[in-house]
């Protein structure tokens, strides 16, 4: 099981203090996608973790999106989009959820899992904990289990992991 050294993660996502709004400090990972080394370590050691346990892999969009298809790859699985409202083209099941301003929901494919496959949930920053618990919640009601979650980040906000008892979560790096 490899572990990614936190300098790697720490100088190559960038914070981006105000964006978007004031009060937020934004977590830029586009310069670890963008280096080949970090972002092969980083592939790794969000996936190995769930070697042989997982038959799917869910990514939460936006940036769940670009994590997840690599870890399906390395782990020899599929990958399903965990999309915001409207996006998804055929019949879904939806949960909302709380936004710090307003409201939000993610949608599936009805049809997106097999009854009772093992899913590994994908974000990049796991912040309050908002989206990962209604993401959970939605591969569930789509007749799966949610048996694992994985992100780069955890910004150390409550109630956060607090949302993850009961599952395998394996976050890179927990912030201060
Ligand atoms: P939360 O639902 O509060 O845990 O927020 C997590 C979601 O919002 C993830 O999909 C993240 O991509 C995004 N997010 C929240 N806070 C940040 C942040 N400071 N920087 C980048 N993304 C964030």
């Amino acid at each position: 099981q490899a572990a990614v050294d936190a300098a790697i993660l720490l100088h190559t996502i960038i914070d981006v203090p105000g964006y978007p709004r004031p009060g937020i400090v934004f977590k830029d990972i586009t310069p670890l996608l963008a280096d080949p080394i970090a972002l092969a370590k980083v592939v790794q050691a969000m996936a190995d973790p769930f070697k042989g346990r997982i038959d799917k892999v869910a990514g939460i969009e936006a940036r769940g999106f670009i994590l997840a298809p690599l870890l399906a790859a390395r782990l020899g699985t599929g990958f399903v989009p965990l999309r915001k409202a409207g996006k998804l083209p055929r019949a879904t099941w939806s949960e909302n959820y709380e936004l710090e301003y307003g409201q939000a929901t993610l949608e599936v494919h009805r049809d997106a899992f097999a009854p009772e496959e093992n899913v590994l949930i994908v974000d990049d920053v796991l912040a309050t904990g908002g989206t990962a618990a209604a993401a959970l919640r939605l591969v569930e009601r789509a007749g799966a289990v949610p048996s694992g979650f994985t992100a780069l980040l955890d910004l150390g906000l409550l109630p956060g992991r607090g949302v993850l008892t009961g599952i395998h979560a394996h976050i890179l790096h927990t912030l201060a």
